[in-house]
């Protein structure tokens, strides 16, 4: 029974409110005729006009309720038990073939009330055939057996009807559960294929597009519907390594097997795609159609953005080519250096000045070799995020090291060294060893790139920040050049830079340190007057 206002299924309360209102004009046709002496009947009386009147009221009440709640459904179940009951009795006798009324009567009884409106019917019937005979008898004993088998046929003929309806009911129960489980887990399926990034495109046997997610549009660029469509169609903007558009109609000869291609691109505008695509054949156990010749009943087609995947990987093997191609060269002139020095060795003529020379070379390039393995190591352990936990840095603690660790080599190069620092700093709370790299690496350049005047390490604190600044009097840094000094390798062209050695991965490193610290290195600087490299970082309380 359905949930609300109605009552009995829907597709089963259509046919009743059909027979229900065909019922009735039909029995008020035939009794019209019958009490008009065309067809066969009991004279007209007053039971005969009752009868008439209530199907003129029941078929009225039809067209006015529709019985679509229970109470109007007794109503009207209840006024046809009456109405069939004087119609019986009144115009056609129990004995007629009009009686099949009954069954169909006892049939809406149980689909509307089950067990109430079967029992309600048949008192019903018994009634008609009660009036019947106390009005009718004629004494006979065919008069009786006629009421008796009429009454027996009805019966059966109800029974069979509301045993057919009870299974039919039941199939239609299962199908119902059946289709809306399948609805159900159709739509977690598209819920899922729309939510994924990647496009899927469901095919039939022929090409033609059944299905298709929000990826494949998005991938696709397109905002036209695919379903209908043949796939040849829908991917004819994919192109190969040689810029030719793909051929599909191979895939689908034969015996259809997985492929892969990941050598495809899309191109919007100047903008292009890389895209793997993999083919796959639906292998289904249930087709209702399948021929024989077919083990596969349509395809899918999945669509990956690999243009990211790709540029990694190239970056990767771009990396790996220049560090071994910077890491040749010092190998190269140290292992030069030393088969000088073996020849000299050799020769027995050891000059001290050519000796030291060598040597002094040779050293040079082992800590040059030291210096990028030591940034190469700081780039990783940052990848992958070794010694990156916060900790409680006291900023004076942290300036004052930095000014001790770096006067010597200020003495050195005959420079000044200054720490101009706010009088109470405060605390930051970061990796202290990703703070100590950066402001290391901006030392160590101001250091080697400034020949007169001097470094200066500021610390100023505002509310809720602390400023670390390292700013020099040196070469400076060119406009066009300030774009390129965080990527790696950069080294600028100026003579003045190529004078020192360096590895050009400690700006890309610190950069990349201050990413993860959720801050930016600030840059001021112009050419031949200086540089002020600087980072600003929340204070923390202690
Ligand atoms: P390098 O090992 O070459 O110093 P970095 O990544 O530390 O590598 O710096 C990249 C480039 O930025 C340097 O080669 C240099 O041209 C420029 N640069 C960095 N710091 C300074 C500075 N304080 N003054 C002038 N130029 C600088």
């Amino acid at each position: 029974m359905s949930k609300g206002g109605a009552i009995i299924d829907e597709r089963e309360a259509r046919v009743i409110r059909k027979l229900g209102f065909m019922g009735p004009i039909a029995l008020l046709g035939y009794g019209y005729l019958s009490l008009s002496g065309v067809l066969p009947g009991r004279a007209a009386d007053i039971v005969g006009y009752l009868a008439m009147a209530s199907f003129v009221v029941i078929a009225l009440f039809h067209i006015i309720f529709n019985h679509r709640n229970k109470l109007q459904a007794s109503i009207l179940l209840l006024m046809y038990c009456f109405g069939t009951t004087l119609f019986t009795v009144g115009i056609v006798g129990f004995v007629s073939p009009l009686s099949i009324f009954w069954p169909l009567l006892i049939l809406a009884g149980h689909l509307y009330f089950r067990s109430t409106g079967v029992q309600i019917t048949v008192l019903a019937l018994t009634a008609s055939l009660l009036i019947d005979t106390f009005l009718y008898y004629d004494s006979s004993m065919l008069y009786m057996l006629q009421n008796a088998a009429t009454y027996a046929i009805v019966c059966a003929t109800a029974t069979i009807l509301v045993k057919l309806s009870q299974a039919n009911r039941l199939n239609w129960i299962e199908l119902r559960k059946t289709r809306s489980a399948e609805l159900i887990q159709r739509d977690r399926i598209l819920a899922l294929i729309n939510n994924l990034a990647d496009g899927v495109i469901a095919t039939d046997r022929d090409g033609i597009v059944q299905v298709y997610n929000a990826g494949s549009l998005n991938l696709l660029d397109t905002n036209e519907k695919l379903d209908g469509k043949h796939i040849n169609e829908v991917l004819s903007c994919l192109k190969d390594e040689d810029n030719n558009s793909l051929k599909l109609s191979p895939l689908f000869r034969g015996t259809p097997k997985p492929v892969v291609r990941d050598d495809l691109s899309i191109s919007f505008g100047a903008q292009t795609l890389l895209i793997e695509l993999s083919f796959l054949p639906i292998r289904t156990a249930y087709s209702e159609d399948r021929p024989v010749t077919y083990n596969h009943d349509g395809f899918i087609f999945i669509l990956k953005d690999i243009t990211r995947i790709k540029s990694l990987e190239e970056e990767k093997d771009e990396f790996i080519s220049v560090v071994s191609h910077e890491l040749r060269t010092p190998i190269t002139i140290t292992e030069g250096t030393i088969s000088n020095l073996q020849l000299i060795a050799q020769k027995g003529d050891i000059k001290q000045d050519i000796l030291e020379k060598e040597i002094h070379s040779a050293h040079e390039q082992v800590v040059f070799l030291s210096k990028m393995i030591n940034d190469l190591s700081t780039l990783s352990r940052a990848e992958r995020g070794v010694a990156d936990t916060p900790e409680l840095v006291d900023v004076k603690e942290l300036a004052e090291d930095l000014y001790h660790e770096y006067s010597p080599r200020a003495e050195h190069a005959k420079l000044t060294l200054d720490l101009d620092m706010a009088a109470s700093p405060g605390y930051i709370h970061v990796s202290p060893l990703y703070i100590k790299e950066i402001l290391q690496n901006f030392l160590t350049n101001a250091f080697k790139y400034t020949k007169k005047g001097g470094v200066k390490l500021i610390i100023s604190g505002q509310k809720d920040n602390v400023t670390f600044a390292v700013k020099d009097s040196g070469i400076g840094i060119s406009k066009p050049d300030q774009k390129h000094i965080y990527e790696k390798f950069f080294r600028s062209e100026d003579f003045r830079t190529r004078e020192t050695r360096g590895t050009g991965l400690g700006l890309y490193v610190a950069a990349k340190l201050a990413r993860k610290m959720n801050t930016r290195i600030e840059l001021e600087s112009r050419l031949n007057y200086g540089s002020t490299f600087s980072i600003t970082l929340p204070k923390a309380k202690k």
